[in-house]
Parts: structure tokens; C-alpha cells; sequence
């Protein structure tokens, strides 16, 4: 064996690093390594996001979601106030366009009641007041939204992880696991290494990972493009994130604008099927990752339910004057001459057998290890509280070991 710890954590994106930090300090005396395939931490979906803090108001009461994405909007500012690592909290308008989304917005607004989230309702004068360039019928303003630089976030607990006594071990992709009654052997392209426990946080890869240790059986990672567009305009500028209202039946929020903490404002994501897992030039194509997609029963059950919408995403993904269109919506001063190429994020959603979209965070365990099947948005702003829900789970199962 090259190498033991008593712990390690598969998947350097926020998810990994947030559980290794608190779990290291949970065991200060546990030996505790992180294994990244890539030359980097965050290379993934950490790193191509929309850096949008959630406030948290579109979740199911009582899912994970709703409950972690609250807690982590105060830890994260806590965290980044402590750390001087930028963010603002500028607030977010969602904002009706017609009769159908004031509806839904009014929905949003029971919902934000019950999960004891502060917004204000505003009327079209009181939306452009606040908003010059954005037009609607009303909004709903959630004063709590805020933006962040997730990667820096990520790399900021990272060097606590390290300085604790953690290792980061880059350039290590793990190929197969093994569980014993006594540990877990892990072979990555160059060593062996056994753990006591392991825990996966793999994102995109999520089902691969589970299925080296016989889980995953039922749900598969389906990825999702989130294709942007920043905006070349110096003269038009925004006060506070702006999203449309987004349909209830889809986990996607919908294109929006976004002002990020380094000045720059994107437009985007869109949600468009991808064909190669962390492919993200417009044209990548994997036959591996294609070959499970189309192998895979869940996929073409969601793909018959939402082939209209699918087919939608696609036009609007080739034409860059129908992707504007889901903009002008609320700021028609957005043409498609102000929108320049920005890069693509690829969001893992998991998707059971039977066609169902996993909407809560989803995990799933075998008696060493606990695996992160499904943390799509919003986990980058949830990261703490998972890695503290994880750290409860395994000091539970690590001491009837
Ligand atoms: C377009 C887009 C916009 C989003 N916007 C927001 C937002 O505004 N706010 C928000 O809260 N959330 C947002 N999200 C969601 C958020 O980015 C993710 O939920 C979060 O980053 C997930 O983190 P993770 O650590 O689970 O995954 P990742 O960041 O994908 O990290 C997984 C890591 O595991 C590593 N890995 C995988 N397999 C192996 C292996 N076999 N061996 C070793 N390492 C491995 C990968 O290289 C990667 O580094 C967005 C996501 C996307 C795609």
C-alpha cells in the first residue's frame, strides 16, 4: 500500500473541500487526505457558476435544500467577512413578465412566508424604480441574494484544511475502490491508497464514483450545459441581480443577469443537454459519457416529458438572437451585438431510472463510506452546511465501525 489516512475525501470542488476543512476539524488528530484528479481545486462546477449566494426562496420547505441554502447564506457571509474574500450583498428582483408568472411569483412569495425569508412585493413603477432598465408587471425583490467568488471561497478553506494538517493530493483521479470490513483501498493512475472511511463529493462524476462501491444503482448523472453570455455595454448597468420567475416543474432558474464581484455581468445559463461531462466548448462530445446517456432508461423519459422545451433550449443554444429574446424579456436594451462568448458551466443533475428529476441534495452510503449523489445549485452557497451534515454522519457511523 503507498499511502493510509483515516479519512479521504474524493472531489476537490466546494462541496469536498468545505467537508474535508470541518472534518479535519472535527479529528485533529485523524490523518485526512483529498484526492483531485485535476492540476487544480474547483475546476468543475465550482468554478462555472453564476456565483449567486441563494437566499434560499425557491426550495420545498423541509428539503435540504431549503434548510441548507438559509444557514449557508450566513455562514458564507460570516465566512468571507472573517477572511476579507469579496462578495456583496445586492439583493435580487424576480421579476413577471405576464399573468402566469405573477402567479408563480405570488407562489414564490407564500413560499419565501413559509420559509421565514424577507421579500418585497413591488408593483411595475416600484420594479423600475429600483430597476431603471428592467421592465415588468411586478417583482419580487429578496434583499438577502448576494454574489461571491466561489473558487476563491473554495481555495480559502482549502489552506485552513491544509494548515490544520490536511493533504491535498492534485493529479489523482480515482479509478476503482474496494471496501473491506477493515478499510477502503482506492487506485488512482498511480498509487493505491487505503482509508478507514471515504467520502465522495465528486460532482459530475458522482454515479461513477458510487457505482466502485456497488451504489448509485438507481439514479444516473445527467449533465446539464449553462451556456453564458457577458455583457459588453458600460452604460448599462444593473443594482441588483435580475431573474425571470422561474417554472416550478424544472430545477433550473432561468437565463438572468448577473453582476459578479469582479465587475464583470453575465447573461445566462440556459439549460441545454450536454454530451460530454465536463466538455465545455460548444462542440465537445464524449462517446463514453453519450453512450451511458442513451444507455440509460431515466434519460429518455425526461427527455419525452420535456422534449419541447429541450428542442427550445437547443434553438436558443444555436442562435444567439433567440437566446437574447429570453433577456429582452425584462431588459429589451439587451441586443444580441452587446453579448460576447463567456465560458459554460455543466451542472450535474441526478436522474433516478424512472425518469425523475432529483430535485433535494441526495446521498447515499455504504458502511465506510457516504457519497454526494446530487448537489446541483444552489450547494455552492450550501457547501459549509454539507460539509457539517456530512461531518454529523460520518462521526455516527465512524464510531460503530
Ligand atoms: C452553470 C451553473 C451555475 C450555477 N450557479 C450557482 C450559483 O449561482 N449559486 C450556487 O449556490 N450554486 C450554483 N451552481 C451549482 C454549484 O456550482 C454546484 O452545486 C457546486 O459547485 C457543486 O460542488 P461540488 O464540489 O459538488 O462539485 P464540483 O465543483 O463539480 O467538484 C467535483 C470535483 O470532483 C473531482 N472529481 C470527480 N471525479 C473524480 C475522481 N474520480 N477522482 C478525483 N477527483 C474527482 C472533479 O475534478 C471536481 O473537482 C451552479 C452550477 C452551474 C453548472
Amino acid at each position: 500500500m503507498d499511502k493510509q489516512f483515516d479519512f479521504v475525501i474524493v472531489g476537490g470542488g466546494i462541496v469536498g473541500v468545505s467537508t474535508a476543512w470541518q472534518l479535519q476539524q472535527a479529528y485533529p488528530n485523524k490523518s485526512i487526505a483529498l484526492l483531485e484528479k485535476e492540476t487544480q481545486l474547483a475546476q468543475h462546477q465550482t468554478g462555472h457558476n453564476s456565483g449567486v449566494i441563494h437566499a434560499g426562496i425557491y426550495y420545498q420547505p423541509g428539503s435540504l435544500k431549503a434548510k441548507f441554502c438559509k444557514q449557508g447564506l450566513l455562514k458564507t457571509i460570516a465566512f468571507c467577512q472573517q477572511k476579507k474574500l469579496p462578495y456583496k450583498q445586492i439583493g435580487k428582483l424576480l421579476v413577471a413578465t405576464n399573468a402566469l408568472e405573477l402567479q408563480r411569483m405570488l407562489a414564490l412569495e407564500e413560499r419565501a412566508a413559509e420559509l421565514g425569508i424577507e421579500v418585497e412585493l413591488l408593483d411595475k413603477q416600484q420594479l423600475l424604480a429600483r430597476e431603471p432598465n428592467v421592465n415588468g408587471i411586478g417583482a419580487l425583490f429578496v434583499k438577502d441574494t448576494g454574489i461571491v467568488d466561489y473558487v476563491a471561497l473554495c481555495q480559502s478553506m482549502a489552506d485552513e484544511f491544509e494548515q490544520l494538517g490536511g493533504s491535498i493530493i492534485y493529479q489523482s483521479p480515482v479509478t476503482a475502490m474496494r471496501e473491506s470490513k477493515d478499510n477502503i483501498t482506492l487506485d488512482t493512475n498511480t498509487e493505491s491508497i487505503e482509508a478507514s472511511y471515504v467520502i465522495c463529493c465528486g460532482g459530475l462524476m458522482a454515479d461513477r464514483l458510487a457505482k466502485m462501491l456497488g451504489l448509485g444503482k438507481d439514479f444516473q448523472i445527467v449533465p446539464y450545459r449553462g451556456e453564458y453570455y457577458r455583457l459588453d455595454d458600460p452604460s448599462l448597468t444593473f443594482n441588483h441581480l435580475v431573474y425571470p420567475i422561474p417554472d416550478p416543474e424544472l430545477p433550473f432558474l432561468g437565463v438572468h443577469i448577473t453582476p459578479m464581484v469582479d465587475g464583470t455581468i453575465t447573461v445566462g445559463p440556459n439549460a441545454v443537454q450536454g454530451w460530454k461531462r465536463e466538455g465545455y466548448g460548444r462542440c465537445n462530445f464524449s462517446v463514453q459519457d453519450t453512450a451511458e446517456l442513451l444507455r440509460f432508461p431515466g434519460f429518455w423519459k425526461v427527455a419525452s416529458k420535456h422534449w419541447m422545451q429541450g428542442a427550445t433550449e437547443f434553438k436558443n443554444s444555436l442562435f444567439k438572437s433567440e437566446y437574447t429574446k429570453l433577456v429582452q424579456k425584462y431588459c429589451d436594451q439587451i441586443t444580441p451585438s452587446k453579448l460576447s462568448t463567456y465560458p459554460a458551466g455543466i451542472r450535474a443533475q441526478a436522474v433516478k431510472s424512472d425518469g425523475t428529476l432529483v430535485h433535494d441534495f441526495l446521498f447515499e452510503a455504504s458502511r465506510r463510506s457516504l457519497h454526494v449523489c446530487n448537489a446541483p445549485s444552489p450547494a455552492a452557497t450550501s457547501a459549509m452546511p454539507i460539509g457539517e451534515y456530512i461531518v454529523q454522519q460520518v462521526t455516527e457511523k465512524y464510531s460503530t465501525l
